[in-house]
């Protein structure tokens, strides 16, 4: 749903490449089981997450890119989904006025974190990438451990920003392993933006949530939109 609101950073909507067209990168993991799901570089598929979860339940690996990732959304059932119906005109517009030299404004990345009953966690996360990206480059988003992880024994993280200095700082793992260290979510995800801030200048964000439910989120840009439901649906929070 995220993906498909234009307002977001993320399937449709994305941020264009150097080259003016979308590349998109996501990622999803199961805490209780670890395994996990990416996808890199995708330019034809509406729904990157959900090409991310086919690999991670229909294939032997983690991560498809490019070209083949493509082909293998087509053995999937993913429809050809033409790079021209990712790009809005807003991100049109933000490119040309990139080219010109001219500050553009940002759209965010979407990320989810989920627990449940039983305590299980999950992650995923879906971008466009930083805007102006060389074409081909791969973000934190689709690495496993840097913009999404997912651990019963730790939390589920989910990150967004400067994907090359969350890579670093391997920052989704880095968070969950401050909860399983006894620090709250919320703690743990200040404790991690102030590191990516700190340590490399990193602007980004991330939520969080522990296998007990706790829920935790932090960001050092101007701002994180973000939610939380209860497992109704019910909006508990949201900012
Ligand atoms: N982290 C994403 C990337 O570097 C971008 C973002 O979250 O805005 O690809």
């Amino acid at each position: 749903m995220l993906e498909d609101d234009p307002h977001f950073n993320a399937g449709t909507g994305s941020t264009l490449t150097s080259a003016g067209d979308v590349e998109c990168d996501a990622s999803i993991m199961d805490g209780e089981t670890l395994r996990c799901g990416a996808v890199a570089v995708v330019k034809d598929v509406r729904n990157p997450v959900l090409l991310a979860r086919a690999v991670m339940e229909r294939t032997a690996h983690v991560m498809l890119a490019g070209p083949a990732a493509s082909a293998f959304a087509r053995e999937a059932g993913f429809p050809v989904h033409p790079n021209e119906l990712l790009v809005t005109p807003a991100q049109r517009a933000r490119f040309e006025a990139a080219r010109a030299g001219a500050a553009a404004s940002k759209t965010g990345t979407v990320g989810a974190v989920a627990r449940d009953v039983h305590g299980h966690v999950a992650a995923a996360t879906s971008t466009g990438g930083m805007s102006m990206k060389l074409p081909g480059r791969v973000g934190d988003t689709p690495l496993v451990g840097c913009g999404t992880y997912a651990d019963d024994a730790l939390a589920a993280v989910s990150c967004t920003g400067h994907g090359e200095r969350i890579i670093q700082l391997t920052l989704a793992r880095h968070t969950a392993d401050l909860v399983a260290a006894g620090r709250s979510a919320m703690d743990a995800a200040r404790a991690a933006v102030a590191l990516l801030g700190n340590r490399l200048g990193g602007d980004g964000g991330l939520i969080v949530v522990s296998p007990s439910g706790e829920v935790g989120f932090a960001h050092n840009t101007p701002a994180m939109t973000r939610a939380w439901t209860a497992a109704d649906g019910t909006i508990v929070a949201e900012g």
